[in-house]
Order: structure tokens, then C-alpha cells, then sequence
């Protein structure tokens, strides 16, 4: 028999928590017995002492049997999943899980919603008149084996114990630590059934992770965790330092994801995309499959197809206009000469004050704010020329995402920077 408070004297004081401990402590913060002053108390202590792998594995497994677990067993088709640690710009998962569909695998997109400088694909796909995203899970499994994808909210009853955490690491500043992120992101995919899950760890100053050595820890953090509860993981470490593609915001973000389905993407966002849909389709056992080449599937438009079904399915009209912006104002180039940087925190700052994003949870988004990058580090600018056009409902919202703006872009008239790729390595299990 323990108690909250020895847990919590012990990890203060750098020294293991037992299997059987991490169970009851989980149990009883369900049954409302460990206090939230505790959870937190022991979350800050874990911030600064850790989790060891054996502690992190039963961890996870306790966040994970607070709630269900999907069975997807009757999908009937092999079942793979993408999940991002977010980023600027990032709509990889709008035209990645119909992608991976018309490829022959099925893809159970369980998907949040945006807080702070990075957007939410929900709230992106809710820019579609009539689009719901909030499915039974009776729905969600109808949707997934009719058309072979399907991107809703994770429902309540998946891993709620992440939840209540969450909402405690919000507010106590214990977000930042790689056992705690990992196994948050993992106990929620590994809940929602897929047998295989590749990673997107962001690495830049719009993501979560700035450094690389972080990125790569916790990419190293989830693989392990995710092959230990027999979920078939890999991770890539993408950058995300400028935003991908030119779009950041919700409806406009929608339509540079159609523009790709349709073979019209930009190099950064296809090459990224393009990346996870061969990781996921060789996790899936696809990769030698007639079918399975991405590429083809989005040249001859079957992957259009399978987003436009999906889109139907879930409540939405894929011919429908999208919500349009009232407002526009531009930004101009300084100067000549090569645009050398896109600074992605600022411009997620800038398209999240234009209205495209939340400062609570329980706030509304605007559809049609945004941010379109006109011209993309790499490029030749004249002095003058616009840079990048923001899009607003109200007119008072432009001064303060100027503001954001502040710094956000380098010229330089030394020639154009070294052309990176976006994808910079692969972590498999070890
Ligand atoms: N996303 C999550 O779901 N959990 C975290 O802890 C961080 C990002």
C-alpha cells in the first residue's frame, strides 16, 4: 500500500517509482483520491528527475488503460497512422490519410485541434461547409472502411487520464519534458488501435522541439514506447524553421492541400508528405504493392478522390466555396536581393493574432484568417514587392500581427541560401 505523498518524496528525491505504484496512482486519481495539487506536484518532479524507460513503459500503460482502446480488426485493410508534433503551416495530414488510402491502406486519423502558434487539422477541415468532426466511435469505423480514411476529434473516452494531465501541465509549467510529451502523444495513438504510426518531429523555431538533439530524443522516446505496446513506429525529423508550403490558416490551408491532391504542391510540403506516405505504406506492408506509390496516386487523382469522399462522408461539401477573408493587407520586401529566412514562429504568431488560432481552448477560430507566404526563402525579391499577404474578419487585428512580424524575414543580396532538404533523418527502433 503506498500514497500519493511518498510517490511524490520519492521522485522529488531522484528515486524510481515501482510498477505497482505508477498502476495506483493512476486508479486513484480516477477514483478522484490523489489530488490534483498532488498530479502536479509529482509532474514537477518528473519535469527535473525524469522517467527511466521501464517507468515510462508502465506509465504510458497506465494513461492507457484509464480509458478504451479502439479494435479496428474490422476495417479489413491494414491500418497506419500519421501524428505531427506541429508546426507552421503544417496540413500534411489533409492530403497525407487520403493519400495513404488510395494506396490500399486504411488510415484512423484521430486528430486534435489548435493551441497557440500551431494551427489544428480539425480546425482546418472545419473550414468546409458542413464538415463534422466530432463522430461516434460507430461512425468513425463506418467512415474508415467505406472510404479508407477518416480525420475526427479523439473522443473523450480515449486515454482520459492525458487529458486531466494535460490540463495540469497547461498551468504549471511541466509541458516541456520529453517522458511526460511522449507519453501523452503515444497512450493516445497506441488507444486509438492503429498497428502502425509513423511520426512528423518538428525541429525549428515553429516547432516544440528547437533543437535537434531534443527532436531526436523524443523521436527516440515514442519509437520505443510505441514497438513496446506492439504498435509498429518509426519517426522522421522534418524542419520547421519557415512554415511548409505558403499557406498558414485554416480555409486557405484547405486549399493549398486540394491544390497538392491535385499534383500542384509546393516542393517543400510534397516532399515531406511524400516521405511519411512511403514510411507509413512500408509499415503497412504496402510498399511493393501495384498500388502502393504515392506519387502515381496522386498523378492519375485517386488520392483526390479519397479525400473528396471522406470530406463527403464526414458531413462536408467538397464543391462548396470556401469562407473568404473580408480584409487583406501585404507586407513588402525591404530591400533586393535573396530571401533568406521565414521566420515560422512569427509567422505562427502573426496568422494566430489575425484570428486563425486559439488562446484558450474554448475559443472559437476564424475560417478564412490567414497568412499566404508569397515569396519563400530561396527566391529572388525586388524591394517593394509583396512578401506576404495576411488575411483578417476584422481590421484591428492586422496591427498586432504586424507586430509578430517584426524581424520575421532576411534578404540578402550574398545569393541565394544552401536549398535543404525538408526532411532531415529517419529514427527506427533501436
Ligand atoms: N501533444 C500532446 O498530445 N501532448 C503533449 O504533451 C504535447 C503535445
Amino acid at each position: 500500500m503506498t500514497d500519493a505523498i511518498s510517490l511524490i518524496r520519492a521522485k522529488r528525491d531522484g528515486q524510481r517509482l515501482a510498477d505497482d505504484d505508477i498502476k495506483w496512482l493512476f486508479e486513484a486519481y480516477a477514483r478522484h483520491e490523489v489530488a490534483d495539487e498532488q498530479m502536479s506536484a509529482l509532474l514537477m518532479a518528473i519535469y527535473f528527475r525524469g522517467l527511466d524507460g521501464a517507468e515510462l513503459r508502465t506509465w504510458t500503460a497506465a494513461m492507457i488503460a484509464s480509458g478504451d482502446r479502439l479494435d479496428l480488426s474490422s476495417v479489413g485493410r491494414p491500418t497506419v497512422d500519421k501524428h505531427s508534433t506541429g508546426g507552421v503551416g503544417d496540413k500534411v495530414s489533409l492530403i497525407l490519410a487520403p493519400l495513404v488510402a488510395a494506396c490500399g491502406a486504411a488510415v484512423p486519423q484521430l486528430s486534435g485541434r489548435g493551441l497557440g502558434h500551431t494551427g489544428g487539422t480539425l480546425d482546418k477541415l472545419e473550414s468546409i461547409p458542413g464538415f463534422r468532426a466530432g463522430l461516434t466511435p460507430d461512425e468513425t469505423l463506418a467512415v474508415l472502411a467505406s472510404v479508407g480514411c477518416v480525420i475526427c476529434a479523439a473522443g473523450s473516452g480515449l486515454a482520459p487520464a492525458d487529458r486531466r494531465l494535460y490540463a495540469l501541465r497547461d498551468v504549471t509549467a511541466t509541458v516541456e519534458s520529453i517522458p511526460l510529451i511522449a507519453s501523452s502523444i503515444m497512450s493516445k495513438k497506441i488507444a486509438e488501435g492503429t498497428s502502425a504510426l509513423v511520426l512528423d518531429v518538428k525541429v525549428g523555431s515553429g516547432a516544440f522541439m528547437t533543437s535537434y538533439e531534443r527532436a531526436r530524443e523524443l523521436a527516440e522516446t515514442m519509437v520505443a514506447l510505441g514497438e513496446e505496446h506492439g504498435v509498429r513506429t518509426r519517426a522522421l525529423l522534418t524542419r520547421m524553421d519557415v512554415p511548409l508550403g505558403r499557406a498558414v490558416g485554416n480555409a486557405v490551408e484547405v486549399e493549398e492541400s486540394v491544390l497538392a491532391l491535385q499534383g500542384h504542391g509546393p516542393g517543400d510540403l510534397m516532399e515531406v508528405t511524400l516521405a511519411l506516405a512511403r514510411q507509413m505504406l512500408a509499415l503497412a506492408g504496402l510498399a511493393g504493392d501495384k498500388a502502393g506509390d504515392p506519387a502515381a496516386a496522386i498523378a492519375d487523382g485517386r488520392a483526390l478522390a479519397v479525400y473528396r469522399a471522406m470530406v463527403r462522408a464526414q458531413g462536408g461539401d467538397p464543391d462548396a466555396p470556401l469562407p473568404q477573408a473580408a480584409h487583406t493587407q501585404v507586407l513588402a520586401a525591404p530591400a533586393s536581393g535573396w530571401l533568406t529566412g521565414l521566420d515560422a514562429l512569427k509567422v505562427g504568431i502573426a496568422a494566430w493574432r489575425l484570428g486563425a488560432g486559439r488562446a484558450r481552448k474554448e475559443d472559437d477560430v476564424s475560417a478564412s484568417a490567414g497568412i499566404i507566404c508569397l515569396a519563400k526563402p530561396g527566391e529572388a525579391v525586388q524591394a517593394g514587392q509583396p512578401l506576404l499577404e495576411l488575411r483578417a474578419d476584422e481590421p484591428e487585428r492586422f496591427g498586432p500581427a504586424l507586430a509578430a512580424l517584426e524581424g520575421a524575414f532576411a534578404v540578402s543580396d550574398q545569393g541565394p541560401p544552401p536549398a535543404l532538404s525538408p526532411v532531415i533523418s529517419e529514427v527506427g527502433p533501436a
